[in-house]
């Protein structure tokens, strides 16, 4: 034998390219639904069985297709979208490549039925593992149908790789969001195992769409904005900067309204934030680019998920400069908010409930926040709610521990003064040290809550008042799974149906902190761990949201005794050197090192 080298048969080569388009079920719904507004639909249905692993089925109103272009279709590059390589330079519709059709279909069964406007009959094929196994004519209305049942059946290491069904079902929910909310004309309906899971009537815009899409919580905090440079223009919708994220979910990102991922655009977008976001924080934001299609590369993922840019770093100066637009118009930027780490969030919302009761003269000079700080909303609620809302006096978070001896005492500190409200300064027995008061309370209430909950008993606070959260389906979804574990935390939230979680009890410990916050961010925690199914990542990490929450900020003064409290409580906790996101509560300087300093020694 001379020649080793072959030429893979069509069939092989499909599968190969099925293994770059249709990583997972969520895949093909987004081909399909691409397919659906290319051809023109003003309505597109969705139907999941088992998320998407026993059937996918997607119908829509389009322009359908003929008798031969429905045979054709499942063909590798088989496209009616492009002619030639010229065509690449101008791509105005969502497909171009012509192999999603015969990508889904080597790894699956498909029955399509399609029909063009006046056809006196539709056509109907089935077609297994790639190849046609039937074709027949029906009667069709306009449009055309598409179920792919057993998806990755002949590909047992693609099976096995699918996560849990609402993991793959959030990632569908995710891939039609991100459709949906780039055509926000089109009505989109999706189902689940025959239950309706999402109702998308055709609205009116951006602002409409992420209200279906998300609920009220999200689309009330956002700011739209829009600019425009030479032809390229940027408009959509981002977040309050007192609106964040814990994690980069609701980050979209469109240029010709194709959903893409393009680290240069979240650059941009991080950037016009700047120091406004607190670290670990992430904004949301929806974000469109519209220009010259010759001016971008789609064509460098075989999903079309990524995109280059010929100018770059244009758009990148572009999208950061309609970004902070945006959120200049909004008034933050002018009011000065400083760069304070921890509790810039609350100095912030104060700041924006102060500017916003103002007559606010631009370019006026730095706000003094003292008395922000001070005022809470809680002053505006009647006295026998105040009792429910406030933060517990800051001794009774810590009762019994006050007279135990510290564990360490070898280590132990005695407190000598607070600076800026937010550092202790102490004492210790070889010098001095330097404690952050946040990062050392929420290592204490980490441990108070991790024993608790081992214990299986954590104290409850019913909520006098509940709280409500309004999320969109796929948080949703997400969150209804959780609950039974949210309520051994002693976070007990109810679901009432369409996206409607009320917060009922919440931990004693947390009494006082913001439910709504801690919840979404609890909820963004979820997201990252139940996905991957490690549920001790998500127990711990859910207590240190949880610690977080009610800790002590920078910029809250304490008194000597309370400092005492403190310290002795955090060398009670078993690993009392970090805050449980990693970072220092104590530095320490040896008087070794102070005299050196000073050129003592
Ligand atoms: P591409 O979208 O890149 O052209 P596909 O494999 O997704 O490639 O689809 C192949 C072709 O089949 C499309 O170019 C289009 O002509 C036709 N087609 C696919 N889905 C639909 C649909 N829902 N309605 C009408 N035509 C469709
Ligand atoms: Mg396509």
């Amino acid at each position: 034998m001379s020649s080793i080298i072959k030429i893979l048969p069509d069939h092989v080569v499909n599968k190969i390219a099925a293994g770059e388009v249709v990583e997972r079920p969520a895949s093909v719904v987004k081909e399909l639904i691409e397919n659906s507004i290319d051809a023109g639909a003003t309505e597109i249905f969705i139907d999941i069985e088992q998320a998407g692993k026993r059937l996918i089925r997607i119908i829509d109103n389009g322009g359908g297709m003929s008798k031969e272009d429905a045979e054709a279709c499942f063909l590798r590059h088989a496209t009616s979208k492009i002619r030639s390589d010229a065509d690449l330079e101008a791509i105005r519709t969502m497909g171009f490549r012509g192999e999603a059709l015969s990508s889904i279909a080597s790894v699956s069964r498909i029955r399509m039925l399609t029909a063009r406007q006046g056809d006196l009959s539709g056509l109907m094929i089935e077609l297994e593992g790639g190849t046609i196994k039937n074709v027949s004519e029906t009667a069709a209305t306009k449009g055309t149908s598409i179920e792919i049942s057993h998806l990755f059946y002949n590909t047992p290491a693609r099976l096995k790789f699918l996560k849990s069904p609402a993991t793959e079902f959030s990632h569908i929910l995710t891939a039609v969001s991100r459709q949906a909310m780039a055509h926000p004309h089109i009505r989109f309906r999706i189902t689940h195992d025959k239950k309706p899971v999402l109702e998308l009537p055709s609205s009116q815009g951006f602002t409409e769409r992420v209200f279906q899409l998300y609920g009220g919580e999200l689309a009330e905090n956002l700011i739209q904005f829009s600019g425009k440079r030479d032809v390229v223009g940027v408009y959509g919708l981002i977040g309050r900067p007192a609106y964040t994220r814990a994690d980069r979910s609701c980050q979209d990102f469109y240029v010709n309204n194709r959903a893409v991922k393009n680290p240069s655009l979240t650059h941009a977008l991080y950037g016009a934030y700047g120091d406004m976001l607190m670290r670990g924080r992430h904004p949301v934001g929806f974000i469109f680019i519209d220009m010259d299609p010759a001016l971008v590369d789609v064509n460098v993922h075989p999903a079309k998920a990524e995109v280059r840019f010929r100018n770059q770093s244009q758009i990148h100066d572009l999208v950061w400069e309609v970004l902070r637009e945006g959120l200049r118009n909004e008034r933050l930027l002018a009011a000065g908010v400083p760069d304070a780490e921890t509790g810039a969030g609350d100095v912030r919302e104060a700041a924006e409930d102060y500017v916003a009761g103002q007559s606010f003269a631009g370019g006026a000079g730095p706000v003094n926040y003292a008395p922000l700080l001070r005022r809470r909303k809680t002053d505006l609620l009647p006295a026998d709610h105040q009792q429910e809302l406030l933060p517990p006096p800051f001794q009774e978070v810590v009762p019994e521990r006050r007279m135990q001896k510290p564990l360490l005492s070898e280590q132990y500190l005695y407190p000598v003064s607070q600076i800026h409200d937010s550092f202790i300064i102490a004492q210790s027995r070889e010098g001095m040290a330097i404690v952050d008061q946040h990062a050392a309370h929420e290592r204490v209430l980490f441990e108070k809550l991790q024993d608790q909950h081992g214990a299986g008993e954590v104290p409850v606070q019913n909520l006098l008042i509940p709280a409500q959260v309004d999320l969109g389906p796929a948080e949703a979804s997400l969150l209804s799974e959780q609950l039974g574990e949210l309520d051994r935390f002693g976070l007990r939230v109810e679901d009432f149906g369409g996206g409607t979680f009320v917060i009922k009890s919440v931990p004693s410990l947390l009494v006082g902190a913001d439910y709504k916050r801690l919840l979404l961010d609890i909820l963004d925690e979820v997201k990252v761990h139940g996905r991957s199914g490690k549920i001790d990542e998500l127990r711990k990490d859910v207590l240190s949201v949880m610690a977080c929450h009610p800790a002590i900020k920078i910029n809250r003064r304490l008194d000597i005794k309370e400092m005492e409290i403190l310290l002795a409580d955090l060398f009670s906790c078993r690993m009392p050197h970090t805050c449980p996101h990693g970072r220092p509560t104590v530095v320490r300087f040896s008087m070794e090192e102070i005299k050196k300093m000073f050129k003592r020694i």
